[in-house]
């Protein structure tokens, strides 16, 4: 496969300094250079929209802000990094006592070189993100602050690709576009997605249809669901959701409501190949959008593979999750790790072989007439593939039992399908 490390990274690189939130030009702006990879198409849900339990809410957009102190220093400028102002900031125009400030203030004393990330979507208030040491510096003030923001009624932004394949089935692939400058959470996502798209349209058939979508968290899913569970929970197979994968450091996995689905069955197939260290996590610790993805009612069969989980990394949530925390390499890795997920999906059937007894594999050319180092290996998982092909087993089934990962299985279940003495089982769910 086609690695793409290099280009998702520098995708990242082009993306970092935009500033998004969950609804607004950053998100815009977003979709439309990740549309530059695969076409995708923008949804605007207008302010005010019911969504299950919510509302869309209003549209904010910043054009910048910043302190200065009593000599008219800046001390702080959105222009320097957009953390610095918390996430759906009313405007403001003041000038303000060190008393005043403090009350609008959020740092991180546990992490004082950490510019800490905040938003207030929900409760309308203004507030500015510093490093606890800036805090510390404080002079006596007063103060000139500045947050040249807008609320108004607008939209939420989002974007959708579909991908048709033979069946009707879909599989669901989602992510969140809705973070200002952080590369792991969430930059790492959209870029990884959107290569993962370029590959399944560049593929010759696709068995299942793809959605794929881009949408703010929480608000975006629940908005995306309230328009279309109805047709996702008659068609959806399987689906994940992508988030965090960008770091060098590990891999994890966030299991679905009861983590037994088909999507759980792939992840933890080819994790335990590709990543046989990997951290696992319960529905319990979950925090992305599988929360609503996995609702009661809803129960897609969906579930994440991360590398380091939003929540469980020193630099989550701050300005130190920048583009010096994930890598080509870290990329690439989990990009290879979703392949083979799909490419998993894709080959996931029953077989059955179709003889009784052990087929006779050198009359069909499939065993080999030279004996030589690792041929008996291959033999072995051949013939292990055939003593489970029993009508019941599916591939990831086989992989479990006989130790041996899926893209390996694809190899010989073509082989021995092409050769007669395989088939596939008729499948149980049709799209
Ligand atoms: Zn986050």
């Amino acid at each position: 496969m086609d690695n793409h490390g290099q280009d998702m990274y520098r995708l990242a690189k082009r993306l970092f300094p935009i500033c998004r939130s969950i609804t607004g030009d950053g998100v815009r702006d977003t979709l439309s250079i990740l549309g530059e990879i695969v076409p995708l198409k923008t949804y605007e849900v207008p302010t005010g929209t019911p969504v299950f339990d919510w509302t869309v809410p209003q549209e904010w957009n910043i054009r910048g802000g910043f302190i200065e102190d009593e000599n008219s220093k800046r001390i702080l400028d959105f222009a320097w990094n957009n953390l610095s102002i918390v996430g759906y900031s009313e405007p403001v125009d003041q000038i303000v006592s060190r008393e005043e400030l403090l009350e609008h203030i959020y740092s991180e004393p546990a992490q004082p070189d950490a510019i800490p990330y905040v938003t207030s979507y929900y409760k309308r208030r203004y507030g500015f993100c510093m490093t606890e040491n800036q805090r510390n510096a404080l002079g006596n003030g007063p103060f000139h602050i500045v947050i040249d923001s807008e609320l108004k009624d607008g939209a939420l932004t989002y974007g959708e690709i579909i991908l048709s394949g033979e069946s009707q089935q879909e599989i669901l692939l989602s992510t969140y576009i809705c973070h200002p400058s952080m590369a792991n959470d969430n930059l790492s996502g959209p870029c990884l997605l959107i290569y993962l798209a370029k590959m399944l349209s560049e593929l010759p058939r696709r068995r299942y249809t793809y959605r794929i979508v881009f949408i703010p968290e929480t608000i975006g899913s629940i908005t995306y669901l309230s328009k279309n569970y109805v047709h996702l929970k008659k068609h959806v197979v399987a689906g994940f959701n992508i988030s965090c994968v960008g770091d060098d450091r590990t891999y994890s996995y966030v299991a679905s409501r009861y983590g037994n689905t088909l999507a759980d069955k792939a992840a933890k197939n080819v994790l335990s190949f590709h990543a046989p260290g990997y951290q696992a996590y319960s529905f319990l610790q979950r925090g992305s959008d599988e929360r609503q993805y996995c609702a009661p009612g809803i129960d897609l069969p969906l579930c994440a593979i991360c590398r380091s989980k939003y929540g469980e990394y020193p630099e989550y949530h701050t300005s130190l999750d920048d583009l010096t925390l994930i890598s080509e390499a870290g990329l690439g890795g989990a990009l290879e790790v979703y392949w083979k997920c799909l490419m998993g999906l894709e080959h996931n059937y029953c077989y059955r072989v179709t003889c009784l007894g052990e087929p006779q594999l050198g009359k069909r050319g499939l065993y080999p007439t030279l004996s030589r180092k690792g041929s008996a290996n291959e033999i072995r998982t051949m013939t292990n593939f055939i003593a489970y092909a029993d009508g019941t087993n599916d591939l990831f089934d086989i992989s479990n039992i006989i130790h041996v990962p899926v893209d390996r299985l694809i190899e010989i279940a073509d082989l021995l399908r092409a050769g007669g003495i395989l088939e596939r089982m008729p499948e149980a769910r049709t799209g």
